[in-house]
């Protein structure tokens, strides 16, 4: 038996006929062999160390990054894209000027969209982000009331936070939007000179005053004249923060600015 399998492996490799398809077999297979040797370890990774939904804890499955097809199905989604007349606009309305705004989610208290956004922001978690621009940017282009946009300016975020988040989320937010959109992002069109405390505590007023004059114009800002902006934001509570800057950026010739952020929160 020995004797045989040796005469055969011998056959193997002086044979040309056989031995040659060998490497071409692995040649055009090895991304396949990978790709099996990948799922492998990312099943046992999984196992090992199983990922749990970011709403509901349920194991997620190797294709969700933080919420269960369940949750994902569950999350309140808007179609304020579609409509002017929408509670955006209205929170928005006779502030300052703008074309059109819509949030991609409802924000409430302890529900999905507040997981993803607290995965977001405080787990480093940026790919949420990416992935809700890039789905929104689809829908928003689907949309004739955003689809003549130029460019996108993300609400920038203080230097010395950004360092230490590592990343600003409307940024990245943004990012994702211009993928799908076909748009350039415009990040120097704003920055941001004061550190502000936190939002949350305040009132509408309080929050106003809190942001006033501390979005300045870059000095690139002229670059914008006569452009269509889509300005965005990671949650919209009282519009405070999108109102300074787009009172900022007013004085550019003949600048449009319209609205989105991720979710709409209430106050
Ligand atoms: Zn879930």
């Amino acid at each position: 038996m020995y004797f045989v399998q040796k005469l055969k492996i011998s056959h193997l490799f002086q044979s040309g006929d056989i031995f040659i398809p060998i490497p071409l077999f692995w040649q055009y297979n090895l991304p396949m062999f990978g790709k099996i040797i990948q799922s492998g370890s990312e099943a046992v990774l999984s196992f090992l160390y199983p990922r749990l939904c970011l709403s509901c804890g349920d194991g997620l499955s190797l294709k969700n990054e933080v919420l269960c097809i369940g949750c994902l199905y569950k999350i309140p989604k808007t179609d304020y894209h579609l409509h002017f007349d929408n509670p955006v606009t209205e929170r928005l309305m006779g502030r300052f000027h703008f074309q059109t705004a819509a949030a991609c989610y409802l924000f409430t208290k302890g529900g999905h969209t507040q997981s993803l956004i607290h995965a977001l922001k405080y787990e480093g978690k940026k790919e949420i982000a990416t992935g809700i621009g890039e789905n929104y940017g689809k829908k928003l282009m689907a949309s004739d009331f955003y689809r003549n946009i130029d460019c996108i300016v993300p609400v920038p975020m203080h230097r010395s936070k950004e360092r230490i988040r590592g990343f600003n989320q409307a940024e990245v937010f943004a990012k994702g939007l211009s993928v799908s959109m076909n748009k350039p992002i415009f990040t120097s069109a704003l920055k941001k000179i004061r550190k502000t405390g936190s939002q949350t505590a305040r009132n509408r007023f309080g929050r106003l005053e809190n942001v006033s004059e501390v979005y300045k114009a870059g000095k690139n800002a002229g670059q914008l004249e006569h452009k269509h902006i889509l300005l965005v934001d990671d949650v919209l509570t009282t519009g405070a923060t999108l109102e300074a800057c787009a009172i900022e950026l007013a004085a550019i010739e003949g600048l449009q600015i319209s609205i989105a952020t991720i979710a709409l929160a209430a106050y």
